[in-house]
């Protein structure tokens, strides 16, 4: 496990796996695991860090790793400004804090001492038990669904399993960083790219916030296995707040520690 640092030995073979590369990001792991921990999964939950104070309270095996050793071009072409400027986001806003070249670091999970991982953005929230995804082969992943059935035709990468393997790992640095590489939806366009026969979950295992309010038809509160605040984050102050309240409400439970009653939640 070159580059990674664990606070203690892994307990299974399998793991839910997020990352955190800063402060906000902490908090919205603490929800994560909160909501993992209700489900009653016995796989260990490994929390990825740059070295964030904050992540150093998570109720998690903490391990502590490196950003990639990418290159000097790759960090300019996928540096904050740079890829705002080439690949603007017009769909919805990228919080403040959101830095694309951390994203990367996900790939350190193939280096990780585990069989079988699901991989969760520290935007997620798991409102279901999923632990039959670690019987999924490598690699699932759900379609980017929000908007319309274009959006079918790309994955989301908040949400996949995995295998982990130093073979896989070496193999992705080599495809990552490559002469003029510009992953413009950073992993998520080179996992896309990397698995190009990616086997699909079904949308309610990575359900998008917008999907709320943009396609209201396809929500539905008894299938949603894993709901994921894409875009803005709801610990933000931001300007779609309003017409996301129930979904806010109820990360903010799962932050508190309190288990919600599912069967209450409002049809949007
Ligand atoms: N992430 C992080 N720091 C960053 C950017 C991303 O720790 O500066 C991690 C975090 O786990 C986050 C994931 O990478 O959930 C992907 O980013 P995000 O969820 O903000 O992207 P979105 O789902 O909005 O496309
Ligand atoms: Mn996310």
């Amino acid at each position: 496990m070159e580059g990674l640092y664990p606070d203690r030995p892994a307990t299974s073979s399998r793991a839910f796996v997020t990352l955190v590369t800063n402060a906000d990001y902490a908090l919205g792991a603490k929800a994560l695991i909160n909501s993992i921990r209700a489900t009653g999964s016995t796989a260990d939950i490994v929390v990825l860090h740059t070295d964030v104070p904050e992540a150093q309270g998570l109720d998690a095996r903490l391990v502590r790793c490196d950003l990639l050793p990418t290159s000097d071009a790759f960090n300019v072409a996928h540096a904050r400004d740079a890829l705002h400027a080439k690949a603007a986001f017009t769909k919805g806003g990228k919080p403040p804090f959101h830095t694309p070249l951390d994203n990367f670091a996900k790939l350190r999970l193939w280096q990780l001492d585990y069989e079988r991982v699901v991989f969760l953005d520290a935007d997620t929230l798991v409102l279901r038990n999923v632990d039959k995804l670690f019987d999924y082969p490598e690699f699932c992943a759900a379609p980017n669904v929000y908007e319309g059935l274009a959006d079918f035709h790309r994955m989301n990468s908040g949400v996949f399993t995995a295998r982990p393997s130093a073979g896989t790992f070496d193999d992705m640095l080599a495809k990552l960083d490559v002469p003029d590489a510009f992953w413009r939806r950073t992993d998520q366009t080179f996992l896309q790219s990397y698995y190009p026969d990616w086997h699909g979950l079904p949308i309610f295992c990575n359900m998008l916030q917008y999907v709320w309010f943009a396609m209201p038809e396809l929500w539905s509160w008894d299938d949603i296995r894993i709901l994921h605040y894409q875009y803005e984050k709801p610990w933000q102050d931001h300007d779609k707040a309003d017409k996301l309240r129930p979904l806010i409400d109820l990360w903010r439970m799962y932050e508190r520690g309190e288990v919600p009653d599912l069967s209450t939640m409002p049809a949007p």
